[in-house]
């Protein structure tokens, strides 16, 4: 049997807090493995954002999604954290006394002194519709992400859905697709008022196509479309087609997390504000999986999160010993691991 790898601290979660976390426990002497469900760090900001703008990190006016999980990976990289990607959080045994074990969904069982849940909003999942035939056209001609839109040249598209993902890629795929095909339910989009603007625009001079309706049904042999099917006010039409991408949003779930003996409000972790220490000693909250009085589910939040969870953790890794608070300006530990 494979041995079981140990950990002083294990994070779950590769999303921007847990990415931080690295940074902040290593600063306190903390050594630290992340587990995240998905197959790279980043969290929502790669998975819902990568090129979107974000404005509010301090001190960086402007910065994508992906770029700021690149620059978290790269702060935290002194720090050697162990990833395990793929790897979905299960269950949780043991206490701060005698040690946790983190128990994954593949088998995989990881020791640690300290766990901390950064699950933001949890398993992050595509919203699927309830289409019988789905399963049979998952991943070979229909998608709910784009990885790579060079395998969508000189195709019929059909982009389903009305927000922001819907109309970005929309735009983006039209000038290279052979017919493009917006749907969507209503004339109100969720998406951002340029996206909408410049998807009127290019309908009107024809770049791509624009139908109200809601999908039905695919139509196709051996998991090649041949048509996507739709209704609208009582009308069901066919819209020809070799792709389909899905955008109806992402639902975010928790899981098995919530039976761990956490504290809960809801789906969130309750925590303490002094420490983001949850009702089990031991094991922290935070990010936007925590809550308590005045929370707000930023990336900032989640940073100082980070910060005081790392200074009550260093206390359990290595009790009796006296810790003492530096900046980063003067850190011995981080300075000797930026010389290595
Ligand atoms: C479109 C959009 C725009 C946004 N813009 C901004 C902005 O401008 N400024 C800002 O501050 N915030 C913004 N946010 C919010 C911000 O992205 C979140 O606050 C932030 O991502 C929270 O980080 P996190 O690390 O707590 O959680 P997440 O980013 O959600 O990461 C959590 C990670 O945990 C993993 N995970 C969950 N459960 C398990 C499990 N059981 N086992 C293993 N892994 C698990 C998930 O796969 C995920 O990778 C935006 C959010 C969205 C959706």
């Amino acid at each position: 049997m494979a041995a079981r790898p140990d950990s002083e601290a294990l994070i779950v979660g590769a999303g921007p807090v847990g990415l931080f976390s690295v940074f902040e426990l290593g600063m306190a002497g903390v050594a630290a493995r992340v587990a995240d469900i998905l197959p790279r760090a980043g969290g929502q900001c790669v998975e819902l954002y990568p090129d979107k703008p974000i404005y509010d990190i301090p001190a960086i006016p402007e910065i994508s999604g992906g770029a700021l999980a690149e620059r978290l990976l790269a702060q935290a990289a002194p720090f050697d954290p162990q990833f395990h990607f793929n790897e979905a959080a299960q269950t949780l045994s043991g206490d701060v006394e005698n040690g946790f074990v983190v128990g994954f969904a593949s088998g995989l069982e990881v020791a640690a002194k300290v766990v901390v849940v950064a699950a933001g909003g949890g398993l992050i999942a595509p919203k699927k519709p309830p289409l019988k035939e789905l399963p049979a056209f998952e991943d070979k001609s229909v998608f709910f992400a784009v990885r790579d839109p060079e395998l969508f040249n000189g195709q019929r598209i059909v982009v389903v859905g009305g927000g922001d993902s819907a109309l970005d890629w929309a735009i983006e795929l039209a000038p290279q697709a052979a017919s493009l095909t917006l749907l969507h339910r209503r004339e109100e989009f969720r998406a951002a008022a340029a996206s909408v603007a410049k998807m009127r625009a290019m309908v009107e001079a024809g770049a791509m196509d624009f139908r109200l309706g809601q999908i039905r049904g695919l139509k196709g042999e051996n998991g090649r479309l041949d048509a996507v099917v739709a209704a609208h006010g009582g009308e069901t039409f066919e819209i020809a087609a070799d792709a389909c991408l899905m955008f109806f949003g992402l639902a975010g779930r928790i899981g098995p997390i919530a039976d761990w003996g956490l504290k809960m409000k809801g789906p969130l972790i309750e925590v303490d504000t002094a420490a983001f220490e949850t009702s089990r000693p031991g094991v922290f909250a935070i990010g936007d999986v925590c809550t308590y009085p005045g929370k707000l589910k930023l990336i900032l939040s989640g940073f100082h999160e980070a910060a005081l969870m790392a200074r009550k953790a260093v206390r359990y890794v290595r009790p009796g010993e006296h810790h003492r608070f530096e900046h980063s300006t003067s850190s011995a530990i981080l300075h000797e691991k930026l010389r290595r």
